[in-house]
């Protein structure tokens, strides 16, 4: 066989295992998520050539990630008038001046996150719900913060309405996390920090992750991966990004999870890897 005859057998075989391996998934109940025994859709089609062309073709490889990302309806977490563009390979405004991440950011994020079933997981920036319906899949328990409190009703109405009624969404500051739930196996915050919030650190469990991207606002960020090892930080991977900025407002500060009296400035950004 040729090399390019290879590489494409190579490609169908892949796509193949991941059908497969799909199927199994949700005859099994592997998947958990209440999702994952949703009906097709007619965007069936894009979300599993989503899931071949943007997320294997990269270095997405962990199955359990690749079965989520082929099972969330992301269609239905973008505004109406973007629905044909929910499986694009690139971010998409989502009201508030914010953003949801491109699919292969959601992916590596989660995948770099390496939740397993009963882990328990805190995302800060909620935004319009996908990358907690895509934890939720892997685990049944998620805890989600977002700052603007209409994103977060939103957020939690349409969770519920996909079947992602366990994933607990609340309107507050996720620089202070979210203590009484605490400790975590892993958090994601999904707005970029220019130090990793102290909150956080405290509230990962010894050999948690923590995936964040770190620079300043509106910048080329790092997307980082740390592992807590003897109650430290260690860097394990990391990727320039960009994302919109994590809000630290001072007056929530003394009173870190009631409701801003207005929504805070933020500038919109594309939320995915600079290009
Ligand atoms: N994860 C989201 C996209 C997040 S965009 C999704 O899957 O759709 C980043 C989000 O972080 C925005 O909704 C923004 O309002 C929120 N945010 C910014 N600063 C925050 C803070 N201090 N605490 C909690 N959320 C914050």
């Amino acid at each position: 066989m040729r090399l390019r005859d290879k590489l494409v057998a190579a490609r169908i075989m892949r796509v193949i295992f991941l059908t497969l391996l799909g199927g199994v998934m949700a005859l099994t109940g592997l998947g958990v998520g209440a999702g994952a025994d949703r009906a097709p859709d007619s965007f069936q089609d894009a979300r599993q050539a989503m899931v071949a062309r943007q997320l294997q073709r990269r270095d997405i490889t962990d199955p359990r990630v690749l079965v989520a990302m082929g099972t969330v309806p992301r269609h239905c977490f973008v505004p109406e008038s973007l629905t044909s563009q929910a499986y694009g390979d690139h971010p998409l405004p989502i009201g508030g001046g914010q953003t949801i991440s491109q699919p292969y950011i959601v992916a590596l994020m989660t995948q770099w996150a390496e939740v397993a079933p009963g882990d328990k997981v805190l995302e800060v920036g909620t935004g319009s719900g996908y990358q907690a319906a895509v934890l939720a899949e892997l685990t049944d328990q998620v805890w989600s913060i977002e700052i603007l409190p209409e994103l977060a009703r939103q957020a939690a109405a349409r969770l519920k309405d996909l079947g992602y009624g366990r994933v607990r969404v609340r309107s507050g500051d996720g620089y202070q996390g979210w203590p009484e739930a605490a400790p975590f196996d892993a958090i994601l915050v999904t707005a970029a920090a220019p130090r990793v919030p102290p909150a956080l650190t405290a509230q990962l469990k010894e050999g948690g992750r923590l995936v964040i991207p770190l620079g300043p606002p509106g910048g080329v960020q790092n997307l980082v991966r740390y592992r807590k090892v003897q109650g430290k930080l260690v860097e394990e991977a990391s990727l320039p990004v960009r994302f919109v900025p994590l809000v630290h407002p001072p007056a929530l500060k003394a009173a870190p999870f009631a409701d801003p009296p207005e929504a805070p400035a933020t500038s919109p950004g594309p939320g995915g890897p600079p290009r």
